[in-house]
């Protein structure tokens, strides 16, 4: 009987590249799949799949940075469950919307530049940092309300 020492690399590579052959298809399939949802509006939030937040941030950042991402937080929709009227922005009474408070609002525009400079909602999520994104939320006072 071999000892698993005596065993070459190639073969106990075998695994290794076999799993990432499986995850590869997977992810090209569930790719397809997503490919046909562009009705989705999440579609065009991540419209490329398998793309995950950054492992860096800690459990309730990781949430709230998905939450920005889908568009759904307690400040912008949670008046949806309550039964009242959309909220609006205290500034320019807008439809308070995740895009709103992170690309539109004129209010918060100093802020913004301060901790990306960027115009669209997929320009945020796909060229800023999430601990910017973190940050950002934080100056203007929404961390605990999303
Ligand atoms: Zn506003």
């Amino acid at each position: 009987m071999r000892s698993v020492e005596a065993v070459p690399c190639a073969v106990l590579d075998v695994p290794r590249d076999l799993s990432a052959c499986v995850n590869q298809l997977c992810v090209k399939e569930w790719q397809q799949l997503w490919n046909q949802c562009t009705s989705n509006k999440l579609y065009s939030v991540q419209p490329v799949v398998g793309h995950s937040v950054s492992s860096s941030l800690g459990r309730y950042d990781s949430v709230l940075i998905n939450r920005l991402r889908i568009g759904h937080t307690r400040l912008t929709n949670s008046y949806l469950l309550k039964g009242e009227s959309q909220p609006v922005c205290e500034a320019c009474h807008s439809p308070l919307t995740v895009k709103h408070f992170l690309v539109d609002c004129t209010r918060y525009s100093a802020a913004r530049q301060r901790y990306f400079g960027v115009d669209t909602l997929e320009d945020v999520f796909e060229n800023v940092a999430s601990r910017n994104i973190i940050a950002y939320v934080t100056d203007i006072g929404f961390y605990n309300r999303i």
